[in-house]
């Protein structure tokens, strides 16, 4: 099984209570359906977990399981699902609609919902690579209208992803352990974050035996300036009240930094729980200057 595939099945099994989080996972689910004669959508999945999840969200949201086949052979099988439904086809319809706002239409309910979103469009269209043998986390939209609607949620939770056209769609991507890391805990794999943090820890103690130890003096000067200019930013985002805007990991490390002015970066990491990497806080903080940079 692809790490990817892990990762789907260990996001099939959590459990979602809300009705407007499941809404916005079916959304998401959705993102690679297409229409058929007489109204009918067909979606494609190559996963049978997903498929069976697909077919349970839609059956409890539009009233009626979807009809369901299974084709292609051992090892390449693929699971599609067709239904018809009015109220999902006008939602379809207005999403291709490039005249539309995507924010108007699917309407998130609770500070939850986008983040099943792009949990929904992760299992219908998302792969990872082994983090032990690169950062990779990529959607792949099957057009620019779809892959428009969802880099738009990206950018909104903070990560505005790389564009790629690719033979069969549009791929939007992310390469930085930092963002991989950050939006993979967004849509709540815990199980892959520690697998991911912990081939961090492996690449960085690699790295750090590398390094040469003679300049620890000059990191300390580093330490101290990039302290003062995270801190003058996170009092600069408190100011404007944008602090309270951004997603919750942020704030979190923004006060753990606001609140340990003088500590060094391992220590700020040891400071957080659920535990983090070296840089996957490296690029919180940065994301955090960004942001004052913007006031
Ligand atoms: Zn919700």
């Amino acid at each position: 099984m692809s790490f990817a595939d892990e990762v789907r099945e260990e996001l099939c099994e959590l459990p979602i209570k809300k009705t407007c989080c499941q809404k916005a996972l079916t959304a998401g689910l959705l993102l690679s359906a297409h229409e058929d004669e007489g109204k009918m959508v067909k979606v494609r999945y190559k996963n049978e977990m997903v498929a069976t999840l697909a077919s349970a969200m839609i059956r409890r949201q539009y009233g009626k399981a979807p009809e369901s086949e299974m084709r292609g052979a051992c090892g390449h099988r693929f699971y599609d699902l067709s239904f018809s439904s009015p109220s999902f086809h006008k939602l379809y319809m207005q999403l291709r609609d490039t005249k539309n706002e995507v924010q108007s239409i699917l309407r998130f309910a609770c500070d939850g919902c986008r983040a099943m979103f792009l949990r929904g469009a992760f299992l219908a269209l998302g792969t990872l690579n082994d983090p032990h043998k690169s950062f990779h986390l990529e959607f792949l939209l099957p057009d620019e209208r779809m892959a428009d609607v969802l880099s738009g949620e990206l950018a909104k939770v903070g990560y505005p992803p790389r564009r790629i056209t690719r033979k069969n769609g549009v791929g939007l991507y992310f390469k930085d352990s930092g963002s991989v890391e950050d939006v993979v805990a967004l849509m709540g794999a815990q199980h892959t974050i520690f697998e991911i943090i912990n081939s961090r820890i492996e690449r960085d103690i690699r790295n750090n035996e590398n390094r040469a130890t003679n300049c620890v003096a000059k990191n300390i000067e580093k330490t101290i300036s990039a302290a003062t200019r995270q801190i003058e930013a996170i009092n600069l985002l408190m100011e404007h009240g944008k602090l309270d805007r951004l997603p919750e990991f942020l704030r979190v490390s923004a006060m753990v930094r606001y609140r340990n002015p003088d500590a060094t970066l391992d220590e700020l990491v040891a400071l957080h729980d659920p535990p983090i990497s070296k840089s996957g806080l490296n690029h919180r903080l940065a994301k955090l200057l960004s942001e004052a940079e913007e006031l």
